[in-house]
């Protein structure tokens, strides 16, 4: 690089993009300071070093596939890959480069971008992404399941209590009088009650593999796996006291002064042809039976 002009040398030296010369062993023979500052070190020292002391060893198999590059067409990437910072860290980066050869020697000529910042947001967003799709899978006011969630967990179970040919049950729970509610109390009051409903419920389930959504308006659900008919029953009947003992008062209910819920509990244990839809059927018929038969109850039926 001596027998660059005092010209060439500024251009080489300001340019932005960090520029270096190496050896094919790796020794690095020039190298700018942009190159040198992407790996927080000085010219003068980065000029010790070789390529291969700054490229964690994980890149290895990559680098060997970009030098077979560089014998067959001259050239190689861009690609991406890291060096090491002075201080240990992993600088991510864009490389190109191609041989040169410099009176009968083969030199590799590179030129180097610092994508740190791409690389963050790039985390950034796949982060975001991931708690986006999150909050699509919960309902907005209650913070449980929400109908999508619902539907996706349900095909899961379906399949696997099939496979395993255990009982899968589902709860429909509908709170009484829901409408009479919000024209006393008022819609916002309405949605606080549906939180402290949707609170209570999840406060009942005590297994992480069953899920409480909300299945609409004010209807909520309950995929039980492995639970038999009776375990179902039992625990709708704590889901129903549950609700009754937070005590929320509810003047224009003809069945009870506080909220209170109606259910419908379906239990399959032998599934043949039927589709998962038909265990929502069945739950919402006996709720439906709940309703008609006074509310404030539940009624059940194994398949
Ligand atoms: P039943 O005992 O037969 O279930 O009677 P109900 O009044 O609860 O049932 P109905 O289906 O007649 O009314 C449901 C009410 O739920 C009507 C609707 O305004 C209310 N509702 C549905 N979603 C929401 C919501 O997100 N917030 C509020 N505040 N109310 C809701
Ligand atoms: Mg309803
Ligand atoms: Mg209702």
């Amino acid at each position: 690089m001596k027998r660059l002009s005092k010209y060439e040398r500024l251009l080489f030296e300001k340019t932005v993009i960090g520029l270096a010369l190496c050896r094919m062993n790796g020794d690095l023979v020039d190298v700018n300071s942009a190159y040198s500052a992407l790996i927080g070190r000085s010219v003068e020292e980065t000029l010790t070093l070789s390529y291969w002391e700054i490229t964690p060893e994980k890149y290895a198999l990559q680098e060997l596939s970009q030098l077979e590059s560089l014998e067959k067409t001259g050239k190689y990437g861009p690609y991406e890959k890291e060096y090491i910072h002075a201080d240990g860290h992993f600088v991510p980066v864009r490389l190109s480069g191609q041989s040169v050869e410099i009176d009968g020697e083969q030199y590799i000529w590179s030129s180097v971008e610092d994508i740190t910042e791409r690389k963050q947001a790039e985390e950034e967003l796949a982060l975001l992404y991931k708690e986006v799709e999150q909050l699509s899978l919960l309902d907005g006011l209650t913070g449980i399941s929400n109908r999508r969630m619902f539907d996706q967990t349900l095909d899961r179970e379906w399949e696997r209590a099939k496979r395993n040919k255990s009982p899968l049950s589902l709860i429909m729970l509908d709170i009484d009088f829901f409408k009479e509610y919000n024209d006393y109390y008022g819609h916002t009051q309405g949605d606080e009650c549906l939180k402290q409903v949707a609170k209570t419920l999840r406060e009942v389930s005590k297994r992480t593999i069953d899920l409480v959504g909300r299945y609409g308006g004010e209807e909520f659900v309950f995929i039980l796996p492995e639970t038999s008919e009776t375990n179902a029953r039992h625990f709708a009947e704590q889901c129903l006291s549950a609700i009754k003992q937070q005590k929320l008062p509810h003047i224009p209910s003809t069945i009870a002064e506080v909220i209170t819920v109606s259910a419908g509990v379906c239990t399959f244990i032998s599934f043949g042809e039927t589709q998962s839809s038909a265990l929502i059927e069945c739950a919402d018929k006996l709720l439906y039976q709940a309703k008609k038969n006074g509310r404030n109850r539940l009624e059940y039926q194994q398949e």
